[in-house]
């Protein structure tokens, strides 16, 4: 059973118009392909959406991200993202704007936006084949550590001292069945990763 598509922590969205921010371009244009490999997408039989990806925006701290429960959609538009503005883990507290709210995983995106500035893109994906395969085989959590849940900061955190997760940029959860997710300096450079990745194991 797949542990996706339900906010963990709380989330403070203030609905707003569709957001304005030239980051979404990028997110638009690079979601496409993964949609069309399947790695976001929707479950029609459990009426949920996986995967999400986002890009950190200005400020410190902001990224916008693909809104909650948009995997059903072949395009997004600017209303179907969300602004996050602010995340307290220890309170488990996510803080958003836009006319989306954000993803179920905006905490664990929030997470790997700390470990480092250079991080400037997320993108998680889910694929059953390319996680059996990469699993303990790239940067792996802890297969008790449920995503978007606080303990998987600790988990990134130690994954980033311990692992070659912040050269390589991918790693799988092995607590969050079929899940992955690569970082980069840009959209298009954590989108490629998990796109070469499925092409160079499946085809
Ligand atoms: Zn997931």
């Amino acid at each position: 059973m797949i542990d996706e598509g339900y906010i963990k922590f709380e989330s403070r969205w203030k609905k707003s118009g569709p957001l304005d921010n030239p980051e979404i371009a990028d997110l638009v244009r690079w979601r496409t392909p993964l949609h069309l490999a399947g790695l976001i997408g929707h479950f029609p039989e459990l009426g949920i959406g996986y995967g999400n990806l986002s890009a950190r925006v200005g400020k410190e701290g902001h990224f916008v991200i693909s809104g909650t429960q948009t995997g059903h959609l072949s395009k997004l538009g600017s209303e179907h993202f969300s602004l996050v503005t602010g995340f307290d883990l220890k309170r488990n507290l996510v803080t958003s704007q836009g006319a989306s709210e954000a993803s179920s995983e905006s905490m664990t995106h929030a997470m790997l936006y700390e470990l480092s500035p250079e991080i400037r893109a997320v993108v998680h994906i889910h694929n059953d084949a390319l996680w059996v395969a990469l699993k303990d085989q790239v940067p792996t959590t802890d297969h008790q550590v449920a995503y978007g849940t606080p303990e998987m900061a600790g988990e990134f955190d130690r994954l980033a001292r311990e692992t070659e997760f912040l050269e390589i940029g991918v790693a799988t959860m092995a607590g969050h069945e079929g899940g992955l997710i690569s970082i980069g300096i840009t959209v298009q450079e954590a989108a490629e990763k998990l796109l070469t990745l499925y092409e160079s194991h499946l085809t």
